[in-house]
């Protein structure tokens, strides 16, 4: 088996809120990925603002901002041999609306209600990815993932805590 890549997801505030969708995407998630790490916050504005900074200016950037902040978001480090390309593969496009249309069963197509609430987000490449666990989880130490721990929950074996929801060592 290939070392595992990480990639983060957040699912957005509209999900979270959502009993059906929470309880689909969460699913999907556990059976597909090894889930390292799951977290949840309500962002201010100010870390909002930051995690999307790529997009200050753009017209949609202030009502992204004020989305993310209208509820919780879960916060989940993803371990797979190709996370960050299977995590967008099963988000679908950034559209909803395209989602819907071509590929109905991408979790955007399925659970998106709009261009900007569009379900959950997932890192675009091992730099985006790195930068934003860090950002996310600042006690996450990559130089112990990279030294041990990477292995550990390849080979496992491993659990599933439901109620931490996260892949967890069998001792
Ligand atoms: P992705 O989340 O697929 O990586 P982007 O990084 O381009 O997409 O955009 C970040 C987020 O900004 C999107 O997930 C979505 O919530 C919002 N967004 C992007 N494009 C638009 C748009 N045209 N209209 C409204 N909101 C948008
Ligand atoms: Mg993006």
């Amino acid at each position: 088996m290939q070392k595992l890549q990480l990639t983060l997801a957040i699912i957005k505030p509209h999900a979270v809120k959502n009993p059906v969708a929470l309880s689909f995407i969460r699913n999907v998630i556990k059976n597909k990925f090894i889930v390292i790490k799951t977290k949840r916050v309500s962002l201010d504005k100010e870390a909002a603002g930051k995690f999307y900074s790529e997009h200050v200016g753009k017209f949609f950037y202030n009502r992204l901002v004020t989305f993310m902040t209208s509820g919780s978001v879960d916060l989940h480090i993803m371990g797979h041999c190709n996370a960050i390309e299977l995590w967008r593969r099963m988000l679908g496009p950034t559209s909803v609306y395209k989602g819907q249309f071509q590929e109905p069963y991408c979790l955007r197509g399925m659970f998106g209600i709009s261009d900007t609430r569009n379900v959950a987000h997932g890192s675009d490449s091992p730099p985006s990815a790195e930068r934003e666990i860090k950002f996310f989880f600042p006690e996450f130490s990559f130089y112990q993932w990279h030294n041990g721990h990477e292995v550990l929950y390849r080979k496992g074996p491993i659990i599933f805590n439901d109620h931490l929801f996260e892949h967890v060592r069998k001792l």
